[in-house]
C-alpha cells in the first residue's frame, strides 16, 4: 500500500430492533411527562436523597425506594457540552444536525442530575449554574423524547 492508498471501512447495514422494559418507576415517570408534564421522581426512605430519573434501590442505603414526589420543572445546569462533530446518529442512523447542547441538569427538589438536551440558541447563556425549563413536545408518546430539550430562562 502507497502513502496515497486509503483505507475505507465500512461497517454495512445492520438492524438491530429491540424493546426493553422500564419497569414500574421507569413506567410512572414517562407516564407522568406524556399526560402531566410533571417530573415524578422517588425518594429514599432512609436517606431521603431524591432521584430523577426513578430508580427502584437506593445506590447508597440499597433499601427499596417507592414514594414518588415531584420535581422540577425548572433546574439548573450542572454541566454541560456542545458537540460539534457531526456522526450518525445510532438511534436513527442518519447524520446528526450539529451543533447541539447536552448537559446534565439537576431539577429542583432532586438530588440527581438528568440528562437531557440544552437549547444553545444563543450559547453565551450556556453555563453551569444557568437556570433552564423544559420545552415538551406537542405531541408526547411516552418516551423522554416527549422533553424537546431545556431551555435557559434567566
Ligand atoms: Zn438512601
Amino acid at each position: 500500500m502507497s502513502d496515497t492508498e486509503h483505507v475505507i471501512i465500512e461497517s454495512g447495514a445492520a438492524r438491530q430492533p429491540f424493546n426493553y422494559a422500564v419497569g414500574l418507576h421507569g413506567s410512572r415517570f414517562l407516564q407522568e411527562l406524556r399526560d402531566h408534564r410533571r417530573f415524578m421522581a422517588v425518594k429514599c426512605p432512609r436517606c431521603a436523597k431524591v432521584y430523577i430519573p426513578p430508580r427502584r434501590v437506593c445506590g447508597a442505603c440499597f433499601v427499596e425506594m417507592d414514594e414518588f414526589v415531584e420535581v422540577g420543572p425548572q433546574g439548573t445546569i450542572g454541566t454541560f457540552t456542545i458537540l460539534r462533530y457531526a456522526f450518525i446518529d445510532p438511534e436513527t442512523g442518519v447524520q446528526k444536525p450539529v451543533p447541539y447542547g447536552y448537559g446534565f441538569i439537576r431539577l429542583d427538589g432532586a438530588d440527581t442530575l438528568f440528562q437531557h438536551y440544552i437549547d444553545i440558541q444563543d450559547e453565551s447563556r450556556v453555563k453551569i449554574g444557568a437556570r433552564v425549563e423544559p420545552v415538551f413536545a406537542d405531541e408526547r408518546k411516552g418516551t423522554v423524547k416527549d422533553i424537546r430539550c431545556f431551555r435557559i430562562i434567566d
